[in-house]
């Protein structure tokens, strides 16, 4: 007998089960879509990140945080303890929970599990090829419409890079290191649970974090186009140790990644049969690196125009996402960024003493920066997507 290739088919193919992958996946499931899920990680699988979500997280995604943190870390952040490194910090408080801590890798198994999407996991996407209006993914998959959601470095988004703006511009390189303590070194540990430290780096060209999540401590520092990365690393630690703030000697396992800051100039999310969603598409807010909210956005976004699109998926139709991020997170820009006229120095200075006011700390770096408070989450998945007969 001549062996038979089984084809899997789907309406959907996302690559990708990070944040961006599940929500769209949970979106379209509802709509009535047949959609696949291929992963490469194996889930649960961790994700190098800080794991902070802002309140239009939960709201878009309908976290349940009740149940969620009955089984899982959830930390309440209530304040925050900013400034420079090596610096006098300021200390914000509120008088609710204004975010949240979670560990990516029970976060993203949670939300791929609740999405219901078919899942192809420990599975790397490694070929993709156009078959008249269908792709054929790994010689096994064929589909109308697949989807990036595969990170910064995601397979699809290289495949279109011909087509997207790939500069290096505006991409952040980070390290960090997520670790459960033990008892000895909770009780010489001096940051808070609710209590996230924010230090930047002197130029101002990125900034360390350290936060606790109960038992975990997570620390890291991204900076912008940085070469020398692991020494910025290594004199923030002996700073955060010299000043009594993490114990001495457990911080030997720091991890690498990237992200591309979002300056309206992403790389293009879309072509004919295709759309890029999350870090694939570089969405991060420019100020904080937040990547978890624009990436779940976009796929609340790109499930949208698939629907609308109703089985159109030429690229004049799905450019529908493009005005829809850009109306979203700003003007897509096709030129490069102009120099400012006020020299880096002085910019420096300003910013410099303007950290140390508990005003602009409180109103402008935490509120509009890093807690994006002025802009008002996406109606939830529920209200957005209704349930169809078939799902
Ligand atoms: C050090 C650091 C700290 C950060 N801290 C925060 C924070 O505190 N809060 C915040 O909001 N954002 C933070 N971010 C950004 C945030 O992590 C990302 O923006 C977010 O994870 C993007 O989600 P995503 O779903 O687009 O991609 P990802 O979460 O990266 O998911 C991509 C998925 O694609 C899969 N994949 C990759 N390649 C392939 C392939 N070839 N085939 C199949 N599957 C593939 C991966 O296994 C992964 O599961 C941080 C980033 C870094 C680097």
């Amino acid at each position: 007998m001549p062996d038979v290739l089984i084809m899997d088919t789907c309406d959907c193919l996302i690559v990708g089960g990070g944040p961006a992958g599940s929500s769209c996946a949970r979106a379209l499931l509802r709509a009535g879509l047949d959609v696949l899920v291929l992963d490469k990680a194996v889930f649960p699988r961790d994700k190098i990140c800080a794991g902070w979500i802002t309140p239009a997280v939960v709201d878009e995604l309908e976290l349940d945080l009740a149940d969620y943190r009955s089984r899982r870390t959830l930390q309440p952040i209530t304040a925050f303890r900013t400034g420079l490194i090596g610096g006098a910090p300021v200390s914000t408080q509120f008088d609710r929970p204004v975010s949240y801590g979670i560990r990516r890798c029970e976060f993203d198994q949670y939300l791929l599990e609740r999405s219901g999407a078919r899942t192809r996991l420990g599975e790397p996407l490694k070929d993709l090829r156009r078959d008249q209006d269908e792709w054929i993914v790994n010689d096994g998959i064929r589909t109308r419409l697949v989807i990036g959601a595969g990170g910064h470095f995601c397979p699809v988004a290289r495949l279109m890079s011909e087509e997207s703006d790939n500069r290096n511009e505006g991409v952040v390189l980070a390290q960090e290191i997520e670790f459960e303590m033990t008892s000895a070194e909770i009780s010489t540990c001096r940051v808070e649970p609710a209590v996230p430290e924010l230090y930047f780096c002197d130029d101002l060209l990125g900034y360390a974090w350290c936060f606790r999540k109960g038992n975990f401590l997570n620390i890291g520092l991204g900076r912008e186009g940085e070469t020398r990365l692991s020494a910025h690393v290594a004199a923030f630690c002996e700073w955060l140790q010299k000043e009594g703030r993490i114990p001495v000697g457990t911080l030997s396992r720091f991890h690498g990644h990237a992200y591309r800051l979002y300056r309206g100039r992403p790389r293009r999310p879309t072509s004919d049969g295709v759309l890029l969603i999350g870090d694939s598409a570089g969405l991060a807010y420019p100020q904080s690196g937040e990547g978890i909210r624009p990436a779940i956005e976009s796929g609340l976004m790109a499930a949208r125009v698939i629907v609308d699109a109703a089985g159109d998926y030429r690229r004049t139709v799905l450019a529908n996402l493009d005005r829809r991020m850009a109306g979203r997170f700003g003007k897509l820009e096709t030129r490069p960024s102009r120099k400012s006229l006020i020299p880096a120095a002085w910019r420096q200075a300003v910013a410099r003493r303007l950290l140390a006011t508990r005003w602009f700390t409180r109103h402008v770096l935490i509120k509009r920066w890093f807690l994006h408070a002025h802009q008002a989450a996406l109606a939830p998945i529920s209200r957005e997507f209704a349930m169809t007969a078939t799902t």
